[in-house]
């Protein structure tokens, strides 16, 4: 946790966004109007569970409603309070701008500690909780619509929608009032390793910027480098899965709650996550050193940082002996303002959270739309687009055998050609191409302007000027 020294993590996103700001020329007032959170609903409730009633405190803060339904996760955790809602619905606002995911930004809470209650009581818990929410139309398709975050999976957004079906039993579009569900209760294929997909896919587009990879001082592809990943929890454990089986990465650390694996030579992403999954915890994973104190690994010497676990994590404690180059953001605010400032006079380059972990509410946003079409995608021009493809194919085999040893098909092309897209294929598709194209409007700022020298300075214009416009469209 930050040190007592350090603004809240609400005053933090604060600090960051008025950096921002001070580059614009926004009209008087506007500013502010942006910056400040519209609402937030404290609501406590009580279950009864083994015999007694259980009090529990939830909260569900409306950033900016510029454009509906708002959007944001829902964490269960015992860390959450009314300041960490709202810092994380104003980084949804912020994120779903530049990424352009139409939407406005929100976020939820409980104060629990999930590993406490099991499966029957934690959907009694769930249910009364989204009881509470949707009958103030705080979870809503068209004007709320929640996600899972830090404590919560497709089990508890299963249940949710499933509560807003009960309550309302004639809507239509009911199924879209919460995404991140399971796909046979109307999810989309994709959207469990959507973060850590767009972690990698951040990663992908800075590894392209020549100009960016300059100022970070590094070189070369991603094959090779050494990464240290803090948090293997949803988000964690995808990005480094992706990054090490398909970019060549080695991830060299993997820090825990409970301490830190560390093998310069590389640690086997998917047998760590089967060992947690087994043993819940690090603790005895074998051939491994395990440093006790597990944050003491986000100092070690590594190319790539990856704080994917809590807020605050990186902070003026800390921030000065980092040694990476370059941090990626696949948490939400794990850098505080101050080691921000700290980290970037030491020219260590910060791809920022609302654009690298936007991966998750960017495929939320094709769920949405999924349920609101009520078609799969692909359905309707999957076979189409492999006749067409078949007739390609059969004039190549023509062709193959006119030519006879002068020319052939490579081996593999007639099977990848054939097969069309379903929607897993869709979905990756939408989402590389959604993390590219920010990563561009980002990088422009960053290098054409004298006055930006840091992506999460960029970042925020970006998207700031984009929810100005949609106030000064609006006649605010
Ligand atoms: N909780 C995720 C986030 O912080 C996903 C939000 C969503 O899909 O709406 O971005």
């Amino acid at each position: 946790m930050s040190p007592a020294n350090e603004p809240s993590f609400r005053e933090s996103v604060d600090i960051m966004f008025n950096r921002a700001v001070a580059l614009m020329d926004l009209p008087p007032g506007l500013e502010e109007k942006i910056r400040v959170c519209n609402a937030t609903y404290t609501v406590r409730f009580g279950v009864r569970l083994r015999g007694k009633i259980h009090t529990f405190t939830g909260y569900r803060s409306v950033h900016s409603e510029h454009m509906e339904p708002v959007k944001g996760g829902i964490r269960y955790s015992l860390g959450v309070n009314q300041d960490e809602v709202e810092a994380l619905a104003a980084l949804m606002t912020y994120k779903c701008s530049l990424v352009e995911a139409p939407f406005g930004g929100s976020k939820g809470g409980l104060c629990i500690d999930p590993r406490e209650y099991d499966d029957h009581e934690m959907e009694l818990i769930t249910r009364r909780f989204a009881y509470e929410l949707i009958k103030r139309d705080l979870i809503n398709p068209a004007q709320n619509v929640p996600a899972p975050d830090m404590g919560t999976g497709e089990r508890e957004m299963a249940w949710i929608a499933d509560q807003y079906k009960r309550m309302n039993t004639t809507e239509l579009n009911g199924v879209a009032c919460v995404t991140g569900k399971p796909i046979n209760a109307g999810g989309i294929q994709g959207r469990t390793e959507a973060t850590g997909r767009g972690v990698q896919y951040a990663l992908h587009a800075f590894f392209n910027d020549e100009e960016g990879m300059k100022k970070a001082g590094m070189t070369g592809t991603m094959k090779g480098k050494r990464v240290v990943v803090q948090g293997l929890g949803n988000v964690g454990y995808h990005a480094a899965k992706f990054l090490q089986e398909e970019d060549g990465c080695k991830i060299t650390a993997i820090i825990e709650r409970d301490g830190a694996l560390h093998n310069e030579d590389g640690l086997d992403v998917e047998a760590v996550h089967q060992w947690i999954a087994k043993h819940g915890t690090i603790t005895g994973y074998p051939d491994t050193h395990c440093e006790e104190d597990g944050a003491k690994l986000l100092e070690a010497e590594c190319d790539i940082l990856i704080p994917a676990a809590l807020e605050g994590v990186i902070n003026l404690s800390n921030a000065a002996n980092v040694k990476a180059p370059l941090i990626i953001e696949a948490a939400n605010g794990p850098v505080t303002a101050g080691a921000d400032e700290i980290l970037r006079k030491k020219g260590c380059v910060i791809i920022p959270d609302m654009y690298a972990n936007a991966g998750g509410v960017t495929v939320s946003y094709f769920e949405w739309v999924k349920n609101l079409s009520h078609i799969r995608f692909g359905r309707m021009q999957r076979r189409q687009e492999e006749a067409r493809h078949q007739l390609v194919v059969d004039e190549l085999e023509r062709l193959d055998r006119y030519m006879g040893d002068a020319w052939s098909m490579t081996p593999d092309f007639k099977e990848k050609y054939l097969r069309g897209a379903g929607e897993l294929e869709l979905v990756r598709s939408g989402l590389d191409d959604t993390m590219q194209t920010a990563y561009q409007s980002m990088a422009r700022v960053w290098h054409d302007r004298d006055d930006v020298d840091d992506l999460r300075t960029a970042a925020y214009l970006v998207s700031i000027e984009k929810v100005a416009a949609s106030y000064r469209a609006k006649g605010l």
